[in-house]
Parts: C-alpha cells; sequence; structure tokens
C-alpha cells in the first residue's frame, strides 16, 4: 500500500508539470484510488481531463516502476507520450510503429526505473508474445494499469474491440496492483460490463457529469446539405471541423466539392489506403487542414482541443454514437458547435444496412429508435443526451441548443396540421411509407397514387405548397410524439397510434414546430464559457503567437496542440507576460514549458509589443 500523497503535494503537481491551478471535477477521486491501489471505473465526458487520473499517479507514487496504459490507437499513444515529454514528464510507447533502436532505448529506460508511463496496445499485452511481455512488466514492477477507452470491451459499447476482452487476465497476474478503467461513454449496462470483463474487485464507480455546457447542440432536417453545411462552416472561418457521413461515397463526394470552394477539406474513410488516411490524419492533427469529412472510422483519441463545430451530415445509428462524434467538438472547453443534419430515411436506411450486416438485434433497434427520438425531439438537447445516459438535468434550460435558442418555430394550427396529416394515414389504408403519404399531401399525381386512385381522397393535394422536407418534418414529429408508428421491415408503413387516433378526432394535444431558415453568419455569443473565450486577448498577438507554435511543432516534430492548446495562447495573449515568474501564472504552462519555451515566447511577445508601440507612434496626433 502507497502511502497517499497529501493534497497539496498533488496541488504543486499539478502547477509544476501541467500549469493547471485546480483540479477537474472527480480529478482527484481517481487519483487517490489509483494511490490507494483500489480498482476504478472512471467515466468522465470527452474533455474531461481523464489522461491526467493516470499521469499523476505515476508521478507521485514512490516506486520508480511505471504506470501502465493500454491504449488502442498508436498515434493517439504518440501524442500523449509527446505531451508529457514536453512537459517533463518520462513517458514511452512500445507498439509496432517503434525503430529496433527506440524499443531498445526504452527498455533500457524501464530496466533502468527511469520511465514513469508506458503505453501500449491491448494485442501487445495479450496478444502473440504477451506472455513474455507480461513477465517483464513484473520485472520492471508495474505499479497500476489503466485501461483507455475501456468501452471498447463491452459488446453493448459502440467500438468493441474482442481482444479487449483477455485483459481480465492482468487482474489474475498482477494481483497486487489496481486495475483502472476510463471511458467517456457508458450507460449503467456498459459501466457494469467493463467492471465484470476487466474481473475488477470492488471497484470505485466514479461517474461524471455527461452533459458538455459548452458545445450548442442543433438538429436539422436534411433539406440541401451542402447549403447546410456551408452554412454552419461561414460562421466558422478558418476554424477546425469534422464532417461525419454515413458512407465512403458522400465523404468522397462532400470533401471533394468543398475543395472545389475553396476550403482546406480532406477525406478520411476505411477505404482509403493506410498512408492516406494517416497523412490525412496529420495534416488535421498539426492544423493543415480544417476540415475532416469522414466516415466513423475517424475519430477515436483525436486529441485537437480547438474543434469548433461537427456536422453529421445524416443520422448516425445510435445516441452513444453521437455523443462520441460530436464530443470530438471543444474538447478546450470553449464554445463549439455541434449539427445534425438528418432525414427519416437515415433510419429506415440504418436498418436495411444492419440487417444486411446480420447486426439488427432488438438491442440495435432500440439504439436507433432513441437516436430518431433525439432528432425529432422538441425538448433541450442537452437535458435528453444527459437523461439518455441516466442522469437528471439539473438546470432550466441550457442556453445552448436550438430548442433553448428558440431557433424552431411553433406552428400556430399546430392540431389542425396535425390532423391533416393522420387523416391522409388513415385514408389511404395505413399501407404506405412516408413517402407515399407527402406525395398525397402535396397533390402529386404519381403511378402509385393513381394506380390507387388516391388522388380522390379529400385530403389529396391539402398541403400543396408545403415543401417536401418540412413535411417529413412534421411526419417525424409525429413519430416521436407517438402519434404515429413506423413499422419495421424492409417497407416501413406508417399507421396510427391509440394516442394518433385521439388526435385525429380533435381531442388531446399536439404540437408542431417549423425549423428556421437562419440567416447566414447567425452565430451565437455567449459569455458563459470560462477563460472568457476573446475577452481581453489581444487578437493580432493571438496570430504571432499562433505562427510560434506552428514553426515549433514543425520543427519537433508533433501537432501543434502538443505545443500549447489554444487556451494557453489565448492567456498568454490576453496576460502578455513580460518576465519567467509571470509566464508561470498562465494557463497551462508549468515549469517544464517555461523553460524550454519561455524565452522564445517573451520574444514573440516582446517583438510584438514594440511593433505595436512603433505603430502608434507613428499615427498622427
Ligand atoms: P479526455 O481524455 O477525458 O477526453 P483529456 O485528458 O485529453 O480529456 O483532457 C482534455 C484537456 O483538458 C487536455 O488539454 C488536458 O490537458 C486538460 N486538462 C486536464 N485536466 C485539467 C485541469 N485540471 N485543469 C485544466 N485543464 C485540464
Amino acid at each position: 500500500m502507497v502511502s497517499p500523497a497529501t493534497d497539496d503535494q498533488l496541488e504543486a503537481t499539478l502547477t509544476r508539470y501541467w500549469g493547471y491551478r485546480e483540479f477537474r471535477p472527480l480529478q482527484r477521486e481517481a487519483i487517490a484510488a489509483n494511490l490507494e491501489d483500489r480498482d476504478s471505473v472512471v467515466v468522465l465526458p470527452t474533455g474531461g481531463g481523464k489522461s491526467l487520473c493516470f499521469q499523476m499517479p505515476a508521478l507521485v507514487r514512490p516506486d520508480a516502476g511505471p504506470g501502465l496504459v493500454v491504449s488502442p490507437l498508436v498515434s493517439l499513444m504518440k501524442d500523449q507520450v509527446d505531451g508529457l515529454v514536453a512537459s517533463g514528464i518520462p513517458a514511452a510507447a512500445l507498439n509496432s510503429s517503434l525503430t529496433a533502436d527506440e524499443r531498445r532505448q526504452t527498455h533500457d529506460a524501464l530496466d533502468a526505473g527511469s520511465c514513469r508511463l508506458l503505453y501500449v496496445t491491448p494485442e501487445r499485452l495479450v496478444g502473440e508474445g504477451g506472455d513474455g511481455f507480461r513477465a517483464k512488466l513484473l520485472r520492471w514492477d508495474v505499479q497500476f494499469v489503466a485501461v483507455d477507452e475501456a468501452h471498447c470491451i463491452s459488446q453493448w459499447g459502440h467500438e468493441f474491440r474482442p481482444e479487449y476482452r483477455q485483459l481480465a487476465r492482468l487482474r489474475e497476474e498482477f494481483p497486487e496492483i489496481g486495475v483502472h478503467a476510463f471511458t467517456a461513454t457508458a450507460t449503467r449496462q456498459v459501466r457494469k460490463d467493463i467492471a465484470s470483463q476487466l474481473a475488477l474487485r470492488d471497484p470505485d464507480v466514479l461517474v461524471g457529469s455527461f452533459d458538455r455546457p459548452n458545445l450548442v447542440y442543433r438538429v436539422l432536417v436534411r433539406t440541401g446539405v451542402k447549403d447546410q453545411i456551408q452554412r454552419v462552416i461561414d460562421r466558422h472561418t478558418g476554424e477546425a471541423g469534422i464532417i461525419y457521413c454515413v458512407s465512403r461515397k458522400e465523404v468522397e463526394q462532400l470533401a471533394a466539392w468543398l475543395e472545389q470552394s475553396g476550403h482546406r477539406a480532406l477525406p478520411y474513410h476505411a477505404g482509403l489506403p493506410d498512408e492516406i488516411r494517416r497523412r490525412h490524419q496529420e495534416a488535421f492533427l498539426e492544423e493543415r487542414t480544417d476540415v475532416m469529412v469522414a466516415t466513423v472510422a475517424f475519430g477515436m483519441g483525436i486529441d485537437r482541443s480547438n474543434i469548433r463545430y461537427v456536422i453529421h451530415a445524416g443520422s448516425p445509428r445510435s445516441l452513444e454514437h453521437y455523443q462520441q462524434e460530436s464530443g470530438r467538438a471543444g474538447r478546450d472547453g470553449l464554445e463549439a458547435e455541434c449539427v445534425l443534419l438528418y432525414s427519416g430515411a437515415d433510419y429506415a436506411r440504418w436498418r436495411q444496412m444492419l440487417e444486411q450486416s446480420g447486426e439488427l438485434s432488438d438491442q440495435a433497434r432500440r439504439l436507433l429508435r432513441d437516436m430518431e427520438r433525439y432528432a425529432g425531439g422538441t425538448k433541450c438537447r442537452h437535458a435528453v443526451l444527459v437523461e439518455y445516459f441516466e442522469q437528471r438535468y439539473q438546470q432550466d434550460g441550457c442556453n445552448a441548443c436550438d430548442w433553448c435558442l428558440k431557433e424552431l418555430e411553433p406552428i400556430d394550427e399546430s392540431l389542425t396540421l396535425a390532423q391533416k396529416i393522420l387523416s391522409t394515414v388513415v385514408r389511404s389504408g395505413q399501407s404506405f411509407g412516408m413517402g407515399h403519404v407527402i406525395d398525397v399531401l402535396r397533390g402529386r399525381t404519381t403511378d402509385q397514387v393513381t394506380s390507387r386512385r388516391h388522388q380522390e381522397l379529400s385530403t389529396f393535394g391539402l398541403l400543396a405548397d408545403t415543401p417536401i422536407a418540412e413535411l417529413r418534418g412534421y411526419l417525424d414529429q409525429l413519430t416521436q410524439q407517438d402519434l404515429l408508428l413506423r413499422t419495421d421491415g424492409p417497407y416501413p408503413v406508417l399507421q396510427l397510434t391509440d394516442d394518433g387516433v385521439t388526435v385525429l378526432k380533435g381531442q388531446g394535444s399536439v404540437e408542431l414546430y417549423r425549423q428556421p431558415r437562419p440567416a447566414p453568419g447567425q452565430r451565437r455569443r455567449r459569455d458563459r464559457t470560462d477563460p472568457a473565450a476573446w475577452e481581453g486577448v489581444d487578437r493580432g498577438l493571438f496570430e504571432s503567437l499562433r505562427e510560434c507554435r506552428m514553426e515549433i511543432a514543425r520543427a519537433r516534430g508533433v501537432p501543434p496542440y502538443v505545443v500549447f492548446h489554444d487556451n494557453t495562447l489565448r492567456d498568454l495573449a490576453r496576460r502578455r507576460p513580460t518576465s519567467p515568474e509571470e509566464l508561470l501564472q498562465v494557463y497551462g504552462i508549468g515549469a517544464r514549458k517555461a523553460d524550454d519555451l519561455g524565452p522564445i515566447i517573451l520574444t514573440v511577445i516582446q517583438e510584438y509589443e514594440g511593433h505595436a508601440n512603433a505603430e502608434a507612434e507613428d499615427q498622427p496626433q
């Protein structure tokens, strides 16, 4: 049993190595569990600061052995190790990307007890040759095991990786040390599954709030995908974003279109050769490209912290996926936007695709329905997401979603409109899908309409002037409000529920909303996000510092955020430090970074100020 470090020690370490003033929620508790060798499951949202929960114990533990971090992605490891080394923390990774020389150096460091954190993939640990490797770990006196992205162990999670299952061996083979699981997404079921699959012993379960207050959620019925994407991008000129598409073909098309329209955009999907994927990912992380157009293949462990928007050009298949993917925006805590463009047809398409791949279980259907409900829902998006993960949303309105920002327009005659639609469904025999019902309402004489003589229905053409997308939106809302039911199967048809029948009779209540047509460039300003975003920041100096960061990153072969996060640049451009002591007051600058990069940063600030003063003097009085 190690003696727990005191709070003071931990705080001093936080400032000295990371340049942060205080712990984020549950970090202290997670560190304590680690130092007490008590197993734990730590669930914090993306950007919640999970890494620190295992990095700091490795640093403050009295024994020299390393902490072991199991992480699924080699690229993710590299960034974390680079970041740690830049902050003066001896860390290394062992994986297939290393040269024999590099591997030997790391082994030497471990033999000498001078490596505090060791990152490995699950394959290295429990795959071929894993036995020998685990014997070495014993010799190196490994202090604890941290399993990152632990939801990969659960088949209920959204990124199941079978090799994670074998990690349970660690608990048996290293009985003395703690095993700690970390994840951002976990329903109760996934959480329980993680603990049992890893064979954790009475773990401390620490679950943070799933809410991400700095993310602004918007949902729009897909009317014209390019226009809609363009509008979002226009609100974020020169900023980073990800656009998720369902298919590879869509990725290719959108990326090509964006490039032609003058954006720095690249595609990413599993069908591209490894080499191209790696290049594109690096270009994005190194800030040489702004927009990544991708399938779900892109993103696990993407640590670019200044992603300002995530657009879904089609609906994902579950809210877990949505939360994980949209959660890649705004990791730096500053405002970012998550826009879901969807159509009711997305869900039929998913059902079909899942059926073809043999994955259409009851569970998969449920997950799809929950996703559909979110999309068509008419209440606070933050509340829906938080409640989905079985937490209570304490606030009264988030001021950060289309619903709370009153961007959805209530329809005055909702009941009459609902009756027109429901009545069309009934009159056409409750045996047609959305497309046909819409054709009848809009008065289109398609072959199907005429062959059934539906042009003779009294509701034919009743909503001739309403755009198709808008009608789809209403049908989705009626489905969400459980007035209509869409049957499963390859040809889903619409039917009325009991509540639907009540509304059709003119009883009961219904509220329908029209989606906004936002003015281009419309952007909400809030002052709620902490280090007050741009308040007091000298933009010119920020840009000079950004250039300097880019040069340092290039010279060192690391992504810019490993050098400094945007938050740190903003704080520098706000405080404009002139001495090493003042530098240490800046968010995200610890002693090592101040030593290493302080002189160059102070020079940039000095030069900028000198330049600004000279310009001021040149001005006529
Ligand atoms: P997660 O893995 O939970 O998504 P990270 O560990 O990558 O999150 O942390 C997100 C960001 O927050 C990182 O830039 C990290 O350095 C920063 N961070 C972590 N802990 C703190 C803290 N106590 N104060 C300020 N920033 C922090």
